[in-house]
């Protein structure tokens, strides 16, 4: 039995103060004004969230971080970051994707995320060859999830193509799979051999340019949360309308993948009609504020914001820090809106912490299909302590401080199931983790 004694538990009601957390076998069994059993933990100082979910990860993507600011390419966008990320991807072996995946999911820990869902789409040797064990990189990039301590959704992503009528170009090949069965099977394997329930599964039609219309039909007949990149960049819709004649979203409705369960990443440019038909089927949004930034997507629109239930991911991991993405949600929108307090629900007292928390935390837990209860009795015992005891904070309503000023430098200490991953802000294996990584980063 642990009992966490807390300044501030956040649950779902709201901030309490008082309280202590009580976590049996990974649970939380309760969260009670007197404790009923010893303070194993007291925790002065520090308020407890649930953990971070940072719904929308390429891991392998930590190795170029900061390599590809100086580029003095006389144009630069998303396209050509995708060139220089596509070298990235062609010199990691399985040692180093799972090397680096590792050290994304350290820094991930170290900044209070328990969840990640891993948009994993490095299948194959460089050339497209299979691997003797062809799951190879996903076992690798769940092991490296395991051995920092997070839990993983694994979304197994599937690609065929370089575009409408355009096969996959040579630096692709270690995307793509012969045909929508083999990503089911793919699916299949996987869940087989993953009887830790730290590990879940979801598939991810990787986009519409990536795949037909025949492909994304058979892969409706996957059961569980379906996760795809939508309408990222203007160029996919052109090429979506040109195809379809209809927008990336729609093309996806139809071959039956929206549905609850359904998370569009990015959606920075919808158009007409996707955010009714997101919402009728109560599908999500999964923002990734510093990547949309970095790449020069653009932003999702204002009105996206106050109608979709929004998540957040840290993507191509330029920075790792889900308080920041948060609180972007709401400051994007100012900047979009031209006016202050967008996203505030009407007439609630720290009603806009409590929505960008939300965001950070149950909603892309519940995007990558877990139950997203928060802190309540019943729920996975997955927390993160915030240390407030700084200058920054002082005087500060301890929610707003976390949604509007708060670091990865402010988490003290995170557990997953009841453990403890990092405690006073260390993680264990931090340097055998960036030792490891070292060689491939660059
Ligand atoms: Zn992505």
């Amino acid at each position: 039995m642990l009992v966490l004694e807390p300044d501030g538990v956040w649950t779902p009601q709201g901030l309490k103060t008082g309280h202590v957390v009580e976590i049996e076998d990974g649970w939380i069994i309760g969260v009670v004004p007197a404790p009923r059993h010893p303070v194993s933990h007291p925790l002065p100082g520090r308020i407890l969230l649930p953990g971070l979910v940072n719904a929308h990860s390429h891991a392998f993507q930590r190795a170029f971080r900061g390599h590809v600011q100086w580029r003095s390419a006389e144009h630069d966008d998303f396209w050509s970051w995708r060139d220089a990320m596509y070298a990235v991807a062609s010199r990691l072996d399985p040692e180093g994707v799972e090397a680096v995946s590792a050290l994304a999911f350290l820094e991930m820990a170290e900044a209070g995320v328990t969840r990640v869902g891993e948009f994993h789409y490095l299948h194959h040797q460089p050339d497209g060859t299979r691997y003797a064990d062809p799951d190879e990189l996903a076992r690798r990039v769940i092991a490296a999830a395991m051995s920092v301590g997070i839990r993983i959704a694994l979304l197994r992503v599937a690609y065929a193509r370089g575009g409408p009528g355009v096969p996959l170009r040579p630096d692709q090949a270690r995307f793509g799979d012969a045909d929508p069965d083999d990503v089911l099977a793919a699916l299949q394997r996987l869940d087989g051999a993953t009887a830790d329930p730290r590990i879940t599964l979801g598939l991810a039609p990787h986009s519409v340019r990536a795949l037909d219309a025949d492909w994304l039909r058979a892969l409706s007949a996957f059961d569980g949360p379906v996760h795809a990149h939508v309408s990222e960049q203007p160029a996919e819709n052109e090429a979506a309308i040109a195809e379809h004649g209809a927008s990336p979203l729609a093309v996806l409705a139809d071959a039956g993948l929206v549905r609850g369960g359904f998370t569009a990443v990015h959606l920075t440019w919808p158009l007409a009609g996707d955010l009714e038909l997101l919402q009728a089927a109560a599908g999500s949004v999964c923002v990734c504020p510093s990547t949309e930034l970095d790449l020069g997507d653009g932003f999702l629109p204002v009105e996206a914001r106050l109608r979709l239930p929004l998540c957040l991911g840290s993507d191509s991991h330029a920075r790792i820090d889900l308080f920041a993405e948060a609180r972007d949600l709401e400051l994007h929108a100012r900047g979009l809106a031209g006016r202050r307090n967008v996203l505030t629900p009407p007439g609630q007292r720290h009603g806009l912490a409590h929505r960008l928390l939300q965001a950070a935390t149950v909603a892309g837990d519940r995007a990558l299909g877990g139950a997203g209860q928060g802190i309540a009795a019943g729920a996975p015992a997955d927390l993160v302590a915030v240390d407030l005891r700084r200058t920054a904070a002082w005087g500060v309503p301890p929610l707003e401080a976390i949604a509007f000023t708060a670091t990865p430098e402010w988490v003290d200490t995170v557990w997953v199931a009841g453990e403890p991953i990092v405690s006073g802000g260390y993680h264990p294996k931090a340097e055998a983790i960036r030792a490891r990584a070292r060689p491939w980063l660059g």
